[in-house]
Parts: structure tokens; sequence; C-alpha cells
């Protein structure tokens, strides 16, 4: 990353425009999937609504119904109290009357009877009887007929022996209550009432009173059907009670009530009353859809209702609520969940972007603070390398000369980026940790070469550490110079031509060939004798510099012994060869005449290496060559001979 002001500038410029760009993408992407969500949010809480509201009618329902229940049992406990205490009551003005005063049970009897009589005719609201403890109907208040009649072994509608229930009051202080049926008019049909009996021991007989279910019933339903009514009045969501018959008995308005509910229809014209009775009579309760206004409103909208039957009322009970509300319900939360939905991904995007802000800060800090280690690594690089004996030079990974102290300047002569290739310094190995470097001017160094990467510049890049070992080198190598070479004149020596005439065999192709001749210095020994040995030296010498000199590359030469030379040449013909040493001849001849004074001469023997696939005795061959050479010495000498 570039840490100059200008670059800081511009990488804040490209952030504020990704981020820019990302708020909008971002932004973009959450307006269509939260317009999904929200459709998708409003459409499962519609539905859980629905349920829940459905759930609230049913309780509501049937609370209404545990009520009604409640009700029911509780006014049947206090009627019987009544019963009980209205019994409880005659028996008392019975004891307390004159009655008591006679012995004669017929006559306190019969007196008894005419003090009831008096007593419940100002109670007409409750049927009074008397019976005898054999179950004789002595008064009845519902029907004289059975007056004086023996109903020891009645049976009522349901087959129960009612008579024989009361009878046995005798047996209980408390008196009993007794359940049968019993016509509420003369000659009406039975009709199912409660009585309590209490036997009366001083007049020897059984006296009760009882109340008839039904009356008890609709006194009921007058009071909850009231109760229901004036609950509800002014609540939108009212309970309403109609009897099967469609006679509103709870509704709306207390202006309904007594009205035929068979003259409200629902959208598809069909009478609402008739779907809930098709409901009550498939189950008994149920919810229905229909359409229906709502309070203090002509329109009609759809509504759905839950019905239960009222058992034994012939009517049933219902509640609805309109649908619309439920929609205005769920818009309200959607509209909620939306605005919540849009300001936690704002929340989000505000977050993540000043995230993004915060670490593009910390990152841009830690680029300037790496280039500001990077300069301070370079400048004491530099100073340390300047300072250094080793040569250095840093190549950048990509192959260019990033820098080269001055020992590296004066080693590669200033050359150094000829040995640099695209991966870096590149030089010939002389051993495995030696390398050999070779100037313009083919002089030789022997150095070793230390490879680091590190970070030069700003860039990646091979550190190279050079040192000049050629001293060191050459010294090792010396004792292997000494084995091959010899001391006088440098030539190759006789354990050389050994070595190299078998790479030369190894080494020649099919149509090569090779010459070797035999060289011997002529009168050398008086030479010796004239000038002095050191001379002698100087003539060996200057023969080896003569023939080194004009030696073509794999043409090689050496000193055998004493005065004695050997030539090996490559790829000449025999006639060649000669011509060739006759002219170094004369040029050696020249050489010594003009540096020492006088004429010197050599003779040779020239022979062809017959190598034909193998390699013939190195000796077999110096031995021909020898013979020819002293063919030539023969041949008055300085000659050469093939
Ligand atoms: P010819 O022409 O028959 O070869 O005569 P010549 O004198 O060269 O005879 P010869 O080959 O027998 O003589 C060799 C002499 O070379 C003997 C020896 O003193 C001399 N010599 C051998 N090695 C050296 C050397 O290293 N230095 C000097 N100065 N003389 C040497
Ligand atoms: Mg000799
Ligand atoms: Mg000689």
């Amino acid at each position: 990353m570039k840490t100059s002001a200008k670059a800081i500038i511009q990488n804040w410029i490209y952030l504020l425009i990704i981020m820019i760009v990302g708020f909008f993408g971002v932004g973009l992407y959450i307006l269509i999937s939260g317009s999904k969500l929200t459709s998708e949010a409003s459409q499962s809480f519609y539905e859980y609504n629905l349920q829940e509201k459905k759930m609230q009618l049913q309780t509501e329902i049937l609370n209404r119904l545990d009520e009604i229940e409640y009700e029911r049992n509780k006014l049947l406990s206090n009627e019987e109290k009544v019963l009980y205490n209205k019994v409880l009551d005659v028996y008392n003005l019975l004891a307390n009357s004159e009655v008591g005063l006679t012995t004669d049970l017929e006559l306190k009897r019969e007196m008894a009877i005419s003090v009831f009589d008096n007593i419940v005719k100002d109670d007409e609201d409750y049927l009074y009887f008397a019976i005898d403890t054999e179950g004789v109907l002595i008064r009845s208040g519902a029907d004289a007929k059975y007056e004086g009649v023996n109903l020891y072994d009645n049976q009522d509608v349901e087959g129960n022996y009612y008579v024989r229930k009361i009878v046995s009051a005798k047996e209980l202080d408390d008196g009993l209550y007794v359940d049968y049926y019993w016509p509420k008019v003369e000659d009406g049909e039975p009709i199912k009432k409660t009585s309590y009996c209490l036997y009366l021991p001083e007049f020897d007989l059984i006296i009760g009173t009882g109340i008839y279910h039904d009356d008890l019933q609709e006194r009921l339903k007058d009071r909850i059907y009231n109760r229901l009514q004036v609950y509800y009045e002014d609540k939108e969501n009212y309970v309403f009670v109609t009897e099967y018959d469609s006679t509103a008995r709870v509704s709306v308005s207390s202006d309904f009530i007594g009205r035929k509910m068979s003259e409200f229809v629902s959208f598809d014209g069909k009478s609402i009353h008739n779907l809930f009775m098709k409901v009550i009579k498939e189950k008994g309760y149920g919810f229905q859809t229909y359409s229906y206004n709502k309070k203090n409103e002509t329109i009609l909208s759809e509504k759905i209702s839950y019905v239960h039957d009222l058992e034994g009322w012939d009517a049933y009970i219902g509640m609805g609520f309109h649908v619309d509300d439920l929609n205005e319900e769920v818009n309200n939360y959607t509209v909620l969940f939306k605005e919540h939905y849009y300001n936690q991904a704002l929340f989000v995007i505000i977050g993540l972007m000043l995230i993004a802000i915060i670490v593009f800060a910390i990152y841009q800090r830690g680029a300037y603070l790496q280039k500001l280690f990077l300069k301070q690594g370079d400048i004491i690089f530099e100073n340390l390398f300047y300072l250094s004996n080793e040569a250095i030079v840093v190549v950048s990974k990509r192959g260019k000369l990033l820098y080269e102290n001055n020992v590296a300047k004066e080693l590669f002569n200033n050359q150094v980026s000829n040995y640099i290739e695209s991966d870096g310094l590149k030089l010939p190995a002389a051993d495995d940790s030696t390398y050999i470097l070779r100037t313009e001017a083919n002089r030789v160094y022997y150095i070793t070469l230390r490879e680091e990467v590190a970070a030069f510049k700003n860039t990646e890049s091979s550190i190279y550490f050079i040192n000049d070992i050629t001293m060191q080198y050459k010294k090792s190598h010396v004792f292997e110079q000494m084995a091959l070479n010899d001391e006088l004149t440098g030539l190759l020596n006789r354990r050389a031509l050994k070595e190299n005439y078998e790479d030369y065999c190894y080494e020649l192709k099919e149509n090569e060939n090779l010459v070797l001749g035999m060289l011997d210095i002529d009168k050398f020994k008086n030479i010796n004798d004239t000038h002095g040995h050191a001379i002698g030296d100087e003539v060996l010498k200057l023969l080896g510099a003569t023939f080194l000199e004009r030696l073509r590359f794999r043409d090689s030469f050496y000193r055998y012994g004493g005065e004695e030379f050997i030539i090996l040449l490559r790829n000449i013909t025999l006639q060649q060869s000669k011509e060739l040493l006759e002219t170094l001849n004369k040029i050696f001849c020249e050489r010594i005449e003009s540096e020492l004074g006088f004429a010197c001469t050599f003779s040779c023997g020239l022979t062809f290496v017959d190598y034909n696939g193998k390699s013939e005795v190195l000796g077999n061959i110096i031995e021909k060559a020898d013979n020819l050479m002293y063919k030539a010495k023969e041949n008055g000498r300085n000659r050469i001979e093939i």
C-alpha cells in the first residue's frame, strides 16, 4: 500500500466510494428482503392472531357456559334451601297452633290439615302437599284429583316409586329431597320437580313442597340472559343468544330481543341463523364465517363467530369478531415490524461502516509504520554495507541491481550488472563453496557467495555477501598444481601427459586424429657448459613460452624430462604438423638468438596415434616418436622426422 499523503487521501476516497456503493447495495438488498420478510411476518402474524382470536372467542364462550352451569347449580341449591325453610315454617306454625292441645291423633291430624290448608293458601307459588305414612295423598297443591288416593305403588314417567321414597322420610329426622315427575296443573303433563319432604311425628304425617324445574330454568334463563345483555351492551364484541326458532334472547342491542333472527342474511344470501343451526346440529359447537354489520355501522363485513349449544334451553350462545379488525391489528404490527427491521438494519450497516473505517485507519497506520521501518532498515543496511569489508550486492526479486558497496564496485570493476540474471547473481562454481569471477580484463577471482533474502528499498530482495578468497583458494590448490606442472617451465609434466592422453583418446571422435611429437634440444650439454646452467634453464623456459603462446586451444605441450618435450596435436595431418613444428623451431631459434645471443634448435619425431576405437599404449607411441627423434639427430639435428 502506498503511504504518501496523496496516496493516503486517495485510499480514503476509494474506501468512501466502496462504502457508498456498499451502502446502497446492501440497502437495496435489505429493502428487497425487508419487504419480503415483512409480508411473511404479517402473514404469519395474521394467522397467529386469527388463531389467537378464535381461541379467545372459544374461551370466552366456554367461560360463560361454566358460569351458567354454576348459576344453575346455585339456583337449585338455593331453591332447595327455600323449600326446606318453607316446610319448616309450616311445621313450626303447626306445632305452635292450638292443634297441640288435643291428644286424639285422628282429631289432631284433621285440625292440622285445616291449619295446613290455611297456611299454604297464602303461598300459591309453592305447591304444598301432605301425605300419610301409608302413601295416601291427603292434600295436593297441584292436582286435587289424587287427594285420598293411595299412591304408594305409583311410578313416575321414568319408572321411579317416588311415593315410597317420600314415605321413607318417616325414618329421617331431617327429611329428604325427592326428584320426580308431576303435572303442574290438573291433568297436565308430568313435569320434573324437586320436593322437600319432612315427617311430622306428632301428626304421623309427611308434608312437603316442591318446585318445577322448568320454572327454575325460566328464572335462570331470564337472570342469565339479562345479565349477559347488560354486560355486553356497550361492548364491540358482544355475546348473543338465539333460540332454535331464531328468537333473539341476547343480542347486540336490547332492541333486538324477541325479534326473529332468521331475517338476517349473510353476503351469500344465506340466513345467518340457519348457518349457526347447521353447526349446532352437526357438533353442538363450532366456528362459522359470515357477514354482518359492525355495531353502529350498516356496511356488512366478514365476521367469524363461535357458537355453542345451551343444553336443555333450545338455544345457542355465540360471540364473534370482525376480520378487518384483525387486519387493522396486523397492519399496526407490520408497520412496527418494518420500522424495527429497518432501524436494526441501518444500525448494523452503520456499525459495519464504522468498523471498516477503524480497520482501514489501523491498516493505513500500520502500512505507514511499516514503510518507516523499511526505510529505517535501508538506512541501517546502507551504512553498515558501506563500512563492510565484504563486497555486498543487493538484487531485487526481479533481477534489478538495487545497491552495491564500494568493495563490490572494485571487485566487479563496476560491471556487476553483467553477472545478474532474472533470478539473481549468477557465477560459475569452482567447487561446492567457491565461485569463479572472471573479469572483462580476464582476471580470475575465487570468491564465496552468501545470499540472504530481505526487504530492501521496499522490495523483496536478495542480499549477496561476497568475499574474495583467491589467495586462500590458490594456496590450497598449489600442491595439486605442483603435481601436474613442471616447476621450472610451468609446463604440464609427464604425469599430466598420462592423464591428458587418456582424456584425449576418450574424447576423440570418429573422424578426428591425434599426433604425438617428441622434442629434444640439440647439443644442450654444450649450452650448459658454455653459458652456464642458468642460461640452460632460461632456454628451457623460452621453449615452453614459445610453444604455449602459439598452440591452439585443444593442443597441449609437456616437459617430458630434462630437455625433452612432448607435444599433442589434434585434428592435423602428419605433414601439417611437420610444417608447424618446423615453423616453431624457427621462431624458437630466432627468439634464443635475439634474447640470449646464440643459436639453439631442437630435433623432433612426429607420429600418428592410431586410436582406432581403442587407445594405443602411451609408452609404445612415445617409443615410436623417440625413435623418429633419434633419426632426426642422426640425420643432422635441427629437423623434424615423421
Ligand atoms: P644431442 O643433440 O645429442 O641431444 O646433444 P646433447 O648435448 O643435448 O646431449 P644429451 O641429450 O645427452 O644431453 C642432455 C643434457 O641436458 C644433460 C644435462 O646436463 C642437460 N640438462 C638436463 N636437464 C637440465 C636442466 O634442467 N637444466 C640445464 N641447464 N641443463 C639440463
Ligand atoms: Mg636429450
Ligand atoms: Mg639434447
